[in-house]
């Protein structure tokens, strides 16, 4: 299913036209319009799906597949000196396209991408206690 209202339908699609690097028959790969580093990309599923929570578990397991592949490529190319793999979901999370996306970001020493949290602080029981809570 597309959405006739998302940017990322229409250039997974090919009716916008993107930078891109990798494409078959569910995947389009591009280049970010606002690098966090040189070579930052997205994997987008040709599909729509708005986040990882509707996304289609078969295209969901060949995602990371496809990510490895692009790391190997794309460092032996670029020659970085590390690699974030990043995905946002929801406003809150930093999400600002509302269509699934897999962040590709080459890293080099010295660069400015600051991808990072604050580390917060956590008691032994507290997490034990949520890790009961959570196990599936
Ligand atoms: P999010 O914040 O949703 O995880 O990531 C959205 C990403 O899409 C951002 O890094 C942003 O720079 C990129 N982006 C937004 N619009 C376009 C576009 O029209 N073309 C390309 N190539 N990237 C886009
Ligand atoms: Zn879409």
């Amino acid at each position: 299913m597309k959405n006739s209202n998302c940017i990322f339908c229409k250039i997974a699609n090919g009716e916008i036209p993107s930078s891109t690097i990798y494409e078959d028959e569910d995947f389009r790969v591009f280049l970010d319009l606002g690098p966090a580093a040189k070579g930052h990309a997205l994997i987008v599923p040709k599909e729509h799906y708005a986040n990882i929570y509707e996304l289609d578990d078969a295209l969901c397991s060949r995602i990371f597949v496809l990510a490895k592949k692009l790391a190997v490529h794309m460092t032996e190319i670029l020659h970085c000196d590390g690699f974030n793999i990043m995905q946002n979901n929801g406003a809150v999370a930093g999400q600002t396209v509302f269509h699934f996306h897999l962040h590709l970001i080459p890293r080099y020493k010295g660069d400015t991408a600051g991808i990072c949290w604050n580390p917060g602080t956590a008691d032994a029981e507290g997490l034990r206690r949520l890790a009961e809570e959570l196990r599936v």
